[in-house]
């Protein structure tokens, strides 16, 4: 299994998405990992249709995932728009994100468990530490 099956795996993508490129940088302390898919690949409208349809452009994003180990990680990808007839022109959905949100769900659910677990004075500095860099 290559380092980007691997990736894959464990983040759960789905096709049409997989792992394009990894970078890990000891001295920065963080892992990028760089999500992308084939040429000719389709997504479906963001509102449910049966429809797949190719992307009209792309927005780069990127969000802050767990960390790996010590390390702090983020997701990058070129998310696709699509045209639809019904429903025009939007970003297609993510599985590993919500719309605008500059976090994964995973992560958000991390900060979701910690503020549950600790009172709001230990939060702050706890949620901080885990989104600085
Ligand atoms: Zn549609």
């Amino acid at each position: 299994m290559s380092q980007e099956e691997l990736f894959r795996a464990a983040l759960g993508l789905e096709e049409p998405w997989t792992v394009g490129k990894v970078e890990f940088s000891a001295d920065e302390q963080r892992l990028d990992i760089w999500l992308a898919y084939g040429e000719g690949a389709q997504f479906a409208c963001s509102y449910g249709d049966a429809v797949q349809l190719q992307p009209y452009d792309t927005r780069e994003h990127t969000w802050r995932h767990l960390n790996v180990f010590q390390f702090h990680n983020y997701l990058h990808a070129r998310v696709p728009r699509v045209q639809c007839p019904e429903h025009g022109v939007h970003q297609v959905e993510t599985t590993w994100a919500r719309p605008g949100s500059g976090f994964t769900l995973l992560f958000e659910a991390l900060v979701m468990l910690l503020a549950k677990a600790m009172p709001m004075r230990g939060l702050r500095p706890s949620v901080f530490a885990l989104c600085s860099q």
